[in-house]
């Protein structure tokens, strides 16, 4: 490709929308522009890396016996409402009508497209098990798009769907899917950390996300330092440390003028944070309920909603705090507060001698204990662990990283079989559900995050395997009989199969080409300037590297050869 003819608009100046590397990068490189708030066009050479990432996840779930469809975009209410799910997806989903009033989603994912369409081609066990994928658009309306591609409201996603006769079954398939993700990301080159993830309501550990560390993950990690449990914080369990048990004192009330936060009561009593107990007021699907933790620690709305089963949850608006406690927001708590659900964390019951709001504007109850003074009818994990927390396998401490989601596989069970009626005939002429496993990979985020781990300061450092050319070949000659010499040296290295991008351009300083090119970040850096002309060398570099070397023109091909191995 000439890149006198080939759009590439790059650019010095970072976006001023942009706060991430790789979204820095991205349009600076001329691989991506923005359409609109969470839209982008994929630009020629940015599509060439899409298409380097797709071609390696499609041979690699090719591998794994996966049977690609591509499914339409646009789908059918009906299917939506046969699982159950059409009032349920909320906000994300986009609804839209066709001229009959039709409804339709534009799809954020395809769970039940895919289910209906192996419906129709499954009978008896024989037909099992099957994986199924497909690599297109999904559409979210994202809240807060951003980081460019990494949330994007329209973006790429493979998503395969796996059906199975039984649980063992299951297990197999959803391994080799797990074993294609390890193979996918290495192969385009970055450091996943497969994490045990929230698998909502339907609970056990049969969900994992693929994580890549990194500064602007927004996902917190727990990993562990003496063994090899890690988990995402939504799901993350730890060991409890019961701390000694005190002498239980007698119940006081005491005035806490206007004082509310931890933070505050902290400073107000003097007492660490550990000492009070904190009581949040929910609403899970419209109900009201309270969830008592230690004063140090954060609910966990994750682990809540899964101890609730609740889809809904949100904090309660100040009008039902006031009702409920019959107080001011901010002096919640579990003593003698008969008219509202209470959820424990399991710590709670081993403390003593706590601080709580007393269900009264400005008062607090001091000295307050458990099973004496409340009772804890349900108790559950309701907390998020944090760095220094022990491991729940081994003990030892763990630590968080932030990471960004690449890939999430998951267990689904029949949920989408029974619900859409999907049987089977069992080897003793039985009518069974197919077990469902779902397993996706963000495309366009994985480019993305490979920009993020691949860079210096100059521009992108592309792995061989996903960059959009192999060969970046940059001609410094003015006469006409040297631009034919290079010209001739292209056509030679395209003769040879190799990918390259030539960088013809004329009355661009090579010091501009070379800033691009270490923009661009095309691994191998072919530049046939004055040394040619005058001696016969062609100097070679890497863009890893800072290493040039030089070499004939006799020698080139061979040279290049063993590069790109
Ligand atoms: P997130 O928690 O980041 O919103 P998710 O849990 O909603 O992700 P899944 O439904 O599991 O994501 O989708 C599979 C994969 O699709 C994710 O692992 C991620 O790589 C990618 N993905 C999800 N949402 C977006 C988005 N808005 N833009 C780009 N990629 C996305
Ligand atoms: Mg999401």
């Amino acid at each position: 490709m000439r890149l006198s003819k080939y759009i590439l608009p790059t650019q010095k100046e970072d976006p001023a929308d942009a706060t991430v590397l790789s979204h820095k990068l991205m349009i600076r490189a001329g691989l991506v522009k923005k359409e609109s708030a969470g839209m982008y066009a994929y630009l020629p050479l940015g599509f060439r890396v899409l298409q380097k990432v797709t071609n390696i996840i499609r041979e690699e779930m090719n591998r794994a016996d996966g049977q690609e469809f591509l499914m339409p975009e646009m789908t059918n209410a009906d299917l939506w409402k046969e699982s159950g799910r059409w009032d349920l997806m909320g906000a994300e989903m986009i609804k839209i009508k066709d001229r009959n009033n039709l409804e339709y989603a534009l799809a954020p994912t395809h769970e039940e497209a895919f289910t209906s369409a192996v419906k129709s081609v499954i009978s008896s066990y024989r037909d099992l098990p099957v994986t199924v994928y497909q690599i297109n658009t999904k559409f979210r309306d994202e809240i807060r798009p951003r980081f460019g591609v990494i949330r994007s409201k329209e973006f790429i996603m493979k998503d395969a769907y796996s059906f199975d006769l039984d649980e063992n079954g299951l297990d197999d398939s959803y391994q080799a899917m797990r074993k294609a993700y390890r193979r996918i990301f290495e192969r385009c080159g970055i450091e996943t950390i497969p994490v045990e993830a929230d698998s909502g309501t339907m609970g056990g550990s049969n969900s994992e996300e693929f994580m890549v560390p990194s500064e602007i993950g927004e996902e917190n990690l727990l990993l562990c330092n003496g063994c090899d449990y890690r988990a995402n914080q939504e799901k993350a369990e730890f060991k409890r440390v019961n701390s000694e048990k005190e002498e239980a004192k007698s119940l006081e009330k005491v005035d806490t003028p206007n004082i509310k936060t931890i933070d505050e009561l902290v400073e107000f009593f003097k007492e660490d944070s550990t000492k009070f107990l904190k009581s949040v007021i929910y609403m899970a699907d419209e109900k009201p309920v309270m969830v008592v933790v230690p004063g140090d620690r954060e609910v966990n709305e994750h682990k809540l909603k899964n101890a609730l089963g609740c889809l809904e949850l949100d904090l309660a608006p100040d009008s039902v705090v006031e009702e409920i406690t019959n107080a001011k927001v901010g002096f919640a708590g579990p003593v003698d507060n008969e008219n509202i659900r209470k959820l424990f964390d399991i710590s709670v019951e081993n403390l003593c001698n706590c601080i709580t709001g007393a269900n009264e504007t400005d008062k607090h109850l001091v000295n307050v204990n458990p099973g004496r003074d409340f009772e804890i009818k349900e108790k559950f994990d309701l907390i998020s662990a944090t760095d220094g927390d022990k491991c729940p396998t081994c003990g030892k401490e763990m630590y968080v990283k932030k990471g960004i989601e690449v890939g999430h596989i998951f267990k689904l069970g029949d949920k989408y079989t029974k619900a859409m009626g999907v049987s089977v005939l069992n080897e003793q002429g039985k009518s069974v559900t197919p077990l469902m496993g779902c397993y996706g990979v963000g495309v366009t985020r994985t480019v993305a995050t490979i920009v993020e781990q691949c860079n210096d300061e100059r521009g992108i450092i592309w792995p061989k395997s996903v960059a959009p050319f192999q060969i970046h070949l940059i001609g410094i000659a003015k006469k006409a009989e040297e631009i034919s010499e290079v010209d001739e040296i292209y056509e030679t290295l395209l003769d040879n199969g190799f990918d390259v991008l030539y960088d013809d351009r004329k009355k661009v300083s090579p010091g501009f080409k070379f800033g691009d090119a270490d923009l661009i970040g095309i691994p191998i850096r072919v530049t046939v300037g004055k040394d040619f002309f005058n001696n016969g060398e062609i100097e070679i570099k890497l863009r890893s590297s800072t290493d040039k070397t030089n070499i004939s023109k006799e020698n080139l091909v061979e040279k290049i050869k063993e590069l790109v191995k």
